[in-house]
């Protein structure tokens, strides 16, 4: 007479109100279970599969009893063949005591001489669906009944709800784990509080952004400084209120000032009957970038605007003079005047408008057309020197070159317009004169240019910035000379094109040097490899 299979667990062994328990607990809570299974039915082995939906195989699970773990490791089979598939699809159990004619590897692997294959089924009766199978085995000759199989059939409904819940469990810590990752590795800073007030997870880009006194368990109000976000927090948990608000904070170390969109968002528990809040979730984007932008495109339309009507104010103010002497009051070498500040005011027009449009090609991601050829870098720089000599009288212009310049391979006009730019920065940055030296220099296959005043100089926290587009030092000094700040930009590009780089050294209130080096037989680059390189600073 068979006994009647005793509870496989006890509550203590698996107590579902206690919580989650830990992997460990699981595993050992498994193991014993087959153990006691294999106890009831005298077997000295005990092994279950479970099926994966995704390969269509029959996967061994650890624990096992009776087989090492590294028996079972990769073992993995068809869930449609062999003995354990026809099991699988068919649910009916197979026993078998005498394995003569039986050819399946994991039956001589395992020294296997008799065993029970027992489908496991999931969910109410009527509408189970497969989970997998268990195999109960011996290596002796003790062979299996009957009777075995009406034990095992009752024992796997137990079997059956520790393994989902199992599975149940990993899925859900594996779940758990790559969301967690997944929060922790993301670019958007993110801090989540919960209903105590006690921060319980925060980013490393959160962290970054709140100070290190920010961690898990810290009281938010207590760890965060900037009163807006404990502000947006405190609704969110007292009030239940979401809400968006750009804020602007001071980067705790470094001191920088950033503008950040933030947003909070409830948490609420998953519980079907009585979902409730038990937390707040504070996402902060940092907008800086887009802000400053937006100023920079502001105050460039702005800046454009007064480009464009200066000369535009000379050439109307000249021409009407010109139309209204009509008793010719002007002489010729007046009127000729008149005429060459037309003409040069028409130039300045055009070299802004080129600009802009070179600009705005840079900016769709093509580069500026270059027209390759030899030429004199010497003799572009007397001729740009020669024209700025007359916008200035209060600086003096030193051209310092060795008379045997060698010639380079390059765009001579866009060469010209390096030139140009500099020089003319280098007038209209000081304002009070002083010297002003453009420096030419031939070493190991470079040419060395600097451009150096003593003007206002450019402060350290700008001297990078002042090659991107629209950016100008916002000054009184700036603010009195004019400038579209798009001047460098395009100096920086050009120079790349040539397949060389621009810095600059300044002190503030000394002055500057702007130093270039490019290759004295620089290659044609296609436009197609210059596109990559200018998407890095179009930015
Ligand atoms: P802008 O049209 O404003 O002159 P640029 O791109 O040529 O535009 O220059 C960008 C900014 O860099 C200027 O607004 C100015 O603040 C600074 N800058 C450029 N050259 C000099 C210089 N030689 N000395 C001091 N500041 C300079």
């Amino acid at each position: 007479m068979l006994t009647p299979p005793e509870s496989l667990l006890n509550d203590s062994e698996f107590d579902h109100q206690r919580g989650m328990p830990t992997a460990d607990e699981m595993s050992d809570t498994l193991h014993r279970l087959l153990l006691r299974l294999s106890s009831i039915v005298r077997a000295e082995g005990c092994l279950f599969l479970l099926y994966d939906d995704n390969a269509k195989t029959l996967v061994a699970q650890s624990p096992a009893h009776g087989l090492e773990d590294d028996q079972i490791e990769s073992f993995e089979t068809s869930a449609s063949k062999g003995l354990f598939g026809s099991v699988f699809v068919s649910r009916k159990p197979l026993i078998q005591n005498d394995i003569q004619g039986l050819s399946e590897s994991w039956i001589s692997q395992w020294g296997i001489r008799n065993f029970i294959i027992f489908p496991l089924t999931t969910g109410p009766y009527g509408q189970q669906t497969p989970l997998g199978l268990i195999l109960v085995f011996n290596h002796k000759n003790d062979n299996f009944s009957e009777d075995d199989l009406r034990v095992l059939a009752v024992m796997s409904r137990q079997l059956t709800v520790v393994i989902t819940d199992a599975s149940m469990y990993l899925r859900f810590s594996e779940e758990k784990e790559q969301l967690h990752a997944t929060l922790l590795s993301l670019g958007v800073a993110l801090v989540m509080v919960d209903v105590n007030g006690r921060i319980s997870l925060i980013n490393d880009a959160a962290a970054r952004l709140l100070g290190e006194k920010a961690s898990v368990g810290v009281l938010f109000e207590d760890a965060i400084e900037n009163q807006q976000i404990i502000d947006l927090l405190k609704t969110a948990i007292h009030s239940g209120e979401e809400s968006q608000q750009e804020i602007e904070i001071t980067l705790p170390g470094s001191g920088h000032t950033l503008i950040l969109q933030t947003q909070t968002a409830l948490v609420r528990s998953q519980h079907l009957h009585s979902p409730r809040i038990i937390g707040a979730v504070a996402v902060f984007n940092d907008i800086t970038e887009i802000r400053n932008v937006e100023r920079l495109k502001t105050s460039f339309v702005s800046a454009v605007s007064h480009e464009l009507r200066t000369p535009l104010t000379a050439i109307k103010g000249f021409v009407a003079t010109l139309l209204q002497d009509t008793e010719n009051y002007f002489d010729d070498t007046t009127r000729n005047e008149f005429y060459e500040i037309i003409d040069s005011e028409c130039d300045r027009l055009k070299r802004l408008i080129d600009d802009l449009l070179s600009v705005s090609r840079i900016e769709a991601g093509r580069s500026l057309e270059m027209r390759w050829s030899k030429f004199s870098p010497l003799k572009v720089a007397i001729r740009v020197a020669r024209a700025h000599k007359s916008f200035t009288q209060k600086n003096q212009l030193i051209l310092d070159s060795p008379k045997d310049l060698p010639t380079m391979r390059g765009d001579e006009d866009k060469f010209e317009q390096i030139l140009n730019n500099l020089l003319s920065n280098a007038i209209k940055y000081s304002p009070q004169g002083g010297e002003i030296r453009l420096m030419l220099r031939a070493e190991n296959n470079l040419l060395k240019i600097t451009v150096r005043d003593h003007g206002i100089g450019i402060p350290p926290d700008k001297l990078e910035r002042i090659f991107a587009k629209f950016e100008r030092v916002d000054n009184s000094d700036t603010r009195r000379t004019g400038g579209t700040g798009i001047g460098l930009f395009l100096v920086k590009h050009l120079v790349e094109q040539h397949g060389g780089r621009v810095w600059v050294e300044s002190k503030l209130g000394e002055g500057s040097a702007f130093h270039i080096e490019m290759p004295l037989d620089a290659d044609e680059v296609s436009e197609a490899e210059h596109t990559s390189t200018f998407k890095d600073f179009v930015k």
